[in-house]
């Protein structure tokens, strides 16, 4: 392990700069609108993203990947339409009850929503049926542009197999030290210029869009791209059963490199 990962919060800041280095900006998160955003959180829960773009697809093309296509859309439609992201009838009602909230608590505007107040946003999403954690976090992250770090599977098992943080750590937890290892990180200037990222198998890439060419402050911005470059490290290194470390970016950060 190197000098710099000894401490936790220097060991995610030096694999915040490594990755970055190797693979530039992600463009998290891949949508044209914050609601499509917030759809595609939903969507994405127990399935692969390529399933996700198709439900995703249907909506666009029958012209309801907005608030009002949602709320109008009769259920079974809906569900329909959704029908290739799996587990189609809970996430159709998952995806009716957040219009209805909006709806009850913002007047059914978005922007009014995602300008209320990190911890109280937090917390009413954490209260809605289907929205965990990552979920809420993710929304408030990628669709509102809030200073909150995003933890998936991806993230406690890189973490764990550093040796950085035990098994049990909780997803809060794991979301503060990154949030506090992360805060006084400025972004590296390529970053904010938008220079060509590498698209490829090595990153978890995404082409740019609307949403992820949206402005936010610094701070947002390395969070937003930490969690998609821990999304490449996850995907095509840091596997479940076999690890690539050879060929990993955080390799020379591994206890047994010492
Ligand atoms: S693949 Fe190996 S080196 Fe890469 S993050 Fe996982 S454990 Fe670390």
């Amino acid at each position: 392990m190197s000098k710099a990962s000894e401490n936790p919060h220097d060991a995610i800041r030096a694999y915040y700069h490594t990755l970055f280095s190797a693979w530039g900006r992600q463009h998290w998160w891949p949508a044209q609108s914050p609601f499509e955003m917030i759809v595609g959180a939903y969507l994405t829960q127990n399935t692969s993203w390529t399933n996700v773009e198709k439900a995703l697809g249907n909506l666009r093309q029958a012209r309801l990947l907005t608030v009002s296509g949602i709320r109008r859309t009769p259920r079974p439609q809906l569900e329909q339409l959704i029908r290739p992201s799996g587990y189609f009838r809970q996430k159709a009602q998952r995806l009716k009850t957040f219009v209805r909230f909006l709806d009850k608590r913002y007047g059914g505007s978005l922007a009014r929503m995602l300008a209320h107040p990190t911890g109280e946003l937090r917390d009413e999403l954490l209260a809605l049926n289907g929205v965990g954690p990552e979920t809420a976090d993710s929304i408030l992250l990628y669709a509102g542009n809030h200073p909150v770090f995003v933890v998936d599977a991806y993230t406690r098992r890189i973490l764990e197999r550093h040796q950085i943080v035990p098994g049990a750590a909780g997803y809060d937890e794991i979301r503060l030290l990154f949030e506090q290892a992360l805060g006084e990180t400025s972004p590296p200037k390529r970053s904010l210029e938008g220079a060509p990222s590498t698209l490829g198998p090595r990153g978890s890439c995404h082409r740019p869009s609307r949403v992820s060419t949206a402005g936010r402050t610094p701070l947002v911005q390395v969070f937003n791209e930490m969690h998609g470059l821990i999304v490449g490290v996850g995907k095509h290194y840091c596997l479940k059963s076999q690890p690539q470390c050879e060929q990993c970016p955080l390799q020379k950060f591994l206890p047994e490199a010492k």
